[in-house]
C-alpha cells in the first residue's frame, strides 16, 4: 500500500559544505544497490530529504536498502495530495498496517500520537490543528485507540510539505555509517579467514571504498580457495555494487623465503613482502590505505612486535578496524554480515602452509633486515606484481 520509502542520513546532516557531494553519493548507491531487483525504481531528493520510489516487494527493497550505508532509517511512506480527506484516509490505513503487525497481549490498549510537520505554510491547518484533525479521525474510524502523547505504541507522522503530504508510522533501522565512496579508497588484504572480509566491511562502514588483494599460493592452495575469496567479495558486494580482487602468485616469494631465511622468521617476512605488494598496488591504484583484519594478541604475528616490524616496511597507513575486537565480537559481527559460514570452509590459506612450529612472537627489526639480505626483493616484488591478475567481483541479481 505504500507508494513511496524516506530515508534518514543523520550523520551526513552533520558535514556541512560537503553535504550536497554525501547526498549525491548516497543517491548514487542506493540507486545502484536497488538496480539488483531489476524492476524500476527511482531515487529522489526533495525537502532536503532522500525519497525511493520502487515498484518491487516492499520486503525486498527494505533488505537492500538495510544494506546501505549511510543510511539510518527507512520509513515506508504514503505520498498523498494536499487535501484533509486523502491525509485522514491514508493516515487510518497506515494505522491499520501498523496495529496489525503488532501483536499485542489481551487487554493492552493501543496507544497513539499524531505528529505533524508543516513546512508547506500555504496549507490552512497548523501542525497542532492537524494532530487534532487526524487524530480525532482515527479515534472515531479505528476502535480501541487510546491517546498517549508521551510513549505511544504507534506514532502516525505526518509531513505536509510544497506539492504533497507524507504519512508513515515506522521507522526501520538501517546500518549507518557513511556512503561508500565518501571517504576515499583502501586496499583491504583478505585472506580466506573470518576477520579481513569483517575489516573490510568496518572500513566501508566508514565510506571507504574498497579493492581487496589476495595472495594465493597455487599450487599449493587450489582453485577452492580463490573461489572462497570470491565468494567473500561477493557477499561484501551486498554492501557495495563492486569489488575489484588483485590476486597475486605469492608461491616464489614463499618458497624463497623458506630456502633461504630462518624458520622462526618465515610469517614475520612473508608479511614484509605483502605488505611491500599491497602498498605498490594501492599506489598504482589510487588507494590512500591498507585494511587487514589483524587485532592485538591473536596469533605470532599481531604481537605489536611483530605489526612494528612488518609495517617498518610501508609508509602508507595501515588501517586494523577490528584491533580492538575480541575473536567472538568479530564472529558475531561476521555472522551478522553473512561472511562467517564462508570464511569457515577448510580450504587452505597460503600462510598455514609455509608456517612454521614456532613462529618468532616478538622479531626484532634488525632479525628480519638481516634475513632478508639472503632476498632479492626487487625481483621477487616484480614478479609476483607481473603475475598479478585482476577480476571483478559484482553484486549479484536477484
Ligand atoms: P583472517 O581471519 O583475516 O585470515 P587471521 O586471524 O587468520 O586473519 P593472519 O593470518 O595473521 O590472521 O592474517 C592477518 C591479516 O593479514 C589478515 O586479516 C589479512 O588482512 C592479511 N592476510 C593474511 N593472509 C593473507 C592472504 N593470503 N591474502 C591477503 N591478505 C592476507
Ligand atoms: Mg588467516
Amino acid at each position: 500500500m505504500y507508494n513511496i520509502y524516506m530515508i534518514r542520513y543523520g550523520e551526513i546532516g552533520l558535514k556541512g559544505k560537503n553535504r550536497p557531494a554525501f547526498e549525491r553519493r548516497l543517491m548514487d548507491n542506493i540507486y545502484r544497490a536497488l538496480k539488483k531487483l531489476r524492476s524500476p525504481s527511482r531515487v529522489l531528493r526533495v525537502y532536503g530529504r532522500i525519497l525511493v520510489e520502487s515498484e518491487a516487494e516492499p520486503s525486498r527493497v527494505l533488505e537492500i536498502l538495510s544494506k546501505v550505508f549511510g543510511i539510518v532509517g527507512v520509513s515506508p511512506a504514503l505520498r498523498l495530495p494536499l487535501e484533509e480527506e486523502a491525509i485522514c484516509a491514508g493516515a487510518l490505513a497506515t494505522m491499520k498496517d501498523a496495529a496489525a503487525r503488532m501483536l499485542l497481549p489481551a487487554g493492552v490498549a493501543l496507544t497513539f500520537k499524531v505528529e505533524s510537520r508543516r513546512s508547506n505554510k500555504q496549507f490552512p491547518r497548523t501542525s497542532p490543528e492537524l494532530n487534532g484533525l487526524i487524530g480525532g479521525y482515527l479515534l472515531e474510524h479505528f476502535p480501541g485507540l487510546q491517546v498517549d502523547v508521551h510513549s505511544p505504541k504507534i506514532k502516525v507522522q505526518v509531513e505536509i510539505r510544497e506539492k504533497n503530504a507524507f504519512v508513515y508510522a515506522d521507522d526501520i533501522p538501517g546500518v549507518g555509517g557513511l556512503p561508500v565512496g565518501a571517504s576515499g579508497k583502501a586496499l583491504l588484504l583478505l585472506s580466506g579467514g573470518i576477520d579481513s572480509p569483517v575489516a573490510g566491511w568496518m572500513a566501508m562502514k566508514r565510506g571507504i571504498e574498497i579493492e581487496a588483494v589476495h595472495f594465493y599460493s597455487f599450487p599449493f592452495t587450489g582453485e577452492k580457495s580463490l573461489e572462497k575469496v570470491r565468494d567473500l567479495c561477493r557477499i561484501l558486494t551486498n554492501y557495495t555494487a563492486r569489488i575489484k580482487i588483485h590476486i597475486v602468485h605469492f608461491t616464489d616469494i614463499q618458497k624463497e623465503i623458506q630456502k633461504n631465511c630462518p624458520e622462526e622468521l618465515r610469517v614475520t617476512l612473508m608479511r614484509r613482502m605483502m605488505f611491500r605488494l599491497a602498498a605498490r598496488i594501492a599506489d598504482e591504484q589510487g588507494a590512500l590505505a591498507l585494511v587487514t583484519g589483524e587485532s592485538v594478541g591473536q596469533v605470532a604475528s599481531q604481537t605489536l612486535e611483530s605489526m612494528r616490524v612488518i609495517n617498518q616496511v610501508v609508509d602508507i597507513p595501515v588501517l586494523r578496524p577490528v584491533v580492538g575486537m575480541d575473536k567472538l565480537e568479530i564472529v558475531s559481527r561476521a555472522q551478522v554480515i553473512g561472511t562467517y559460514e564462508t570464511s569457515i570452509l577448510p580450504y587452505e590459506d597460503c600462510c598455514t602452509l609455509f608456517l612454521p612450529k614456532h613462529p618468532a612472537t616478538r622479531p626484532r627489526l634488525e632479525q628480519a633486515l638481516e634475513a632478508e639480505q639472503a632476498l632479492d626483493i626487487v625481483s621477487l616484488l616484480a614478479g609476483a606484481l607481473e603475475r598479478t591478475v585482476v577480476e571483478e567481483v559484482q553484486q549479484p541479481l536477484l
